[in-house]
C-alpha cells in the first residue's frame, strides 16, 4: 500500500491533473484549499497562489454552507464518494459560461464528485472535488422544454386568433364539466356566430373576413376573466366556457360581448366594415349526460338567436 511512487509518475499525474478539462480541488477538513488545478484557475479567474491554503467558504461565498458542509462530513467519516447534481442545484461554485456556443446560459452548470482521500496513516484528512462543466447538458435540457412547451401552446391554439382550438378546447370543457358534476359550480356557456359573414367574404374579400375573425377574437379575449375558457368553435363561431358563472352573469356577459361586437369597427384597405353576432346561452342547472349536452343546448339558443333576427342572446330554458 505505501509503495513509493516514482518520481516520473508522480510528474506525469500531476501534469495530467493539470490539464485535464475537469476541475480538481484538494480540501483539508478545514476547509482550506490544498490543490487547485488549471480548470480552476482558468473558470474561476482564481490563481492556485491565492488559493492555497484559503477557505473555500471565504473563497466562494456563494457555497451553501451547511449542505456542503455535510456532504464533505459524511464522505469524510464513512470514506465513500458523494455526488451532487445540476438538477438539484446548478452549480457549486459560480462560475461564468464562457463557452460560445451554449452562450445563453449566464453560468456554468455543475456536476461535482466528492472522494476521499486517504493519507499513508489510512486516514481521511483531505476531500478531493472533481468538478465537471455540464453547461450543454443543460443548455439542451433547457432548449428541449421550451420547444415542447412552444409546441403543446401551438397544438392547442388557434393560429388565426390565439384563441383554444376546437379540440383543445373542448377538452378544456371536459374538464369544467367533470369539475362541475364533482363539485357542482355553476358553469355556463356561450356559443356566438357572426352574423351573414359570408357577406363580409363577398364584399371586402377573405383577408378582410379574417381580420373580422382575428378582432372578434380580440374583442373576446378582453372581455373574459382568466378562468374562462374561450375557443375557435369552427370558421367564425366561437365558444366561451365561465366556470363559477351561472346563466343569469352568463347572460350578462354575452350582452356586453354582443354590444362590444356591435360598436367594433373593422378597417381594411380604408373601408370600414361593421357586422354584429348571434349567441346562445346554457348552463349546468338542469339535468346533463354530458358535456356536449351543453354544447347542444348552447347551439340550439344560437339558432334561436338566428332566427328571431340575429344580434341578440337567447338563453336556453
Ligand atoms: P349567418 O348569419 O346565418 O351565420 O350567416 P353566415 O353568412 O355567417 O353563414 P355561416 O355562418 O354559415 O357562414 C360561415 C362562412 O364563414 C362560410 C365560410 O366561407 C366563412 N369562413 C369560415 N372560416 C373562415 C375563415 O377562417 N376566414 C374567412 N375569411 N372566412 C371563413
Ligand atoms: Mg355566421
Ligand atoms: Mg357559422
Amino acid at each position: 500500500m505505501n509503495d513509493p511512487i516514482d518520481l516520473n509518475e508522480f510528474h506525469w499525474l500531476l501534469a495530467i491533473v493539470q490539464s485535464i478539462d475537469v476541475g480538481v480541488v484538494v480540501l483539508d477538513r478545514d476547509y482550506c484549499v490544498q490543490v487547485w488545478n488549471t480548470f480552476m484557475e482558468n473558470r474561476s479567474g482564481v490563481q492556485p497562489k491565492d488559493a492555497h491554503n484559503q477557505n473555500i467558504f471565504s473563497l466562494f461565498p456563494e457555497i451553501d454552507r451547511q449542505w456542503f458542509s455535510r456532504k464533505v462530513e459524511s464522505v469524510a467519516t464513512l470514506g465513500t464518494p458523494a455526488f451532487t447534481v445540476w438538477e438539484q442545484r446548478p452549480y457549486l461554485m459560480r462560475f461564468k459560461n464562457y463557452q460560445p456556443i451554449t452562450g445563453q446560459e449566464e453560468f456554468m452548470y455543475q456536476n461535482t464528485t466528492l472522494l476521499p482521500l486517504r493519507s499513508t496513516d489510512s486516514k481521511i484528512n483531505h476531500i478531493c472535488l472533481v468538478i465537471y462543466d455540464v453547461t450543454d447538458v443543460a443548455t439542451n435540457r433547457h432548449q428541449l422544454q421550451a420547444a415542447n412547451a412552444q409546441l403543446q401552446q401551438l397544438s392547442s391554439t388557434d393560429r388565426l386568433t390565439g384563441l383554444y382550438n376546437r379540440g383543445h378546447w373542448e377538452e378544456s370543457l371536459k374538464v369544467a364539466y367533470a369539475r362541475h358534476q364533482r363539485y357542482g359550480n355553476a358553469t355556463s356557456l356561450v356559443m356566438f356566430d357572426i352574423d351573414h359573414f359570408k357577406r363580409v367574404n363577398d364584399t371586402y374579400g377573405h383577408q378582410a373576413g379574417d381580420k373580422v375573425i382575428e378582432q372578434v377574437a380580440g374583442l373576446v379575449r378582453e372581455h373574459v376573466r382568466d378562468t374562462d375558457l374561450a375557443g375557435r368553435y369552427g370558421g367564425e363561431e366561437f365558444g366561451v366556457v365561465l366556470s363559477d358563472t351561472d346563466k343569469t352573469s352568463a347572460v350578462f356577459f354575452a350582452e356586453r360581448l354582443r354590444k362590444a361586437v356591435e360598436r367594433l369597427e373593422v378597417l381594411h384597405n380604408g373601408q370600414s366594415i361593421r357586422f354584429t353576432i348571434s349567441l346562445g346561452v346554457a348552463d349546468l342547472s338542469q339535468l346533463s349526460i354530458n358535456h356536449t349536452d351543453l354544447i347542444a343546448w348552447a347551439d340550439q339558443a344560437l339558432y334561436a338567436s338566428k332566427k328571431a333576427g340575429r344580434n341578440r342572446v337567447t338563453v336556453y330554458e
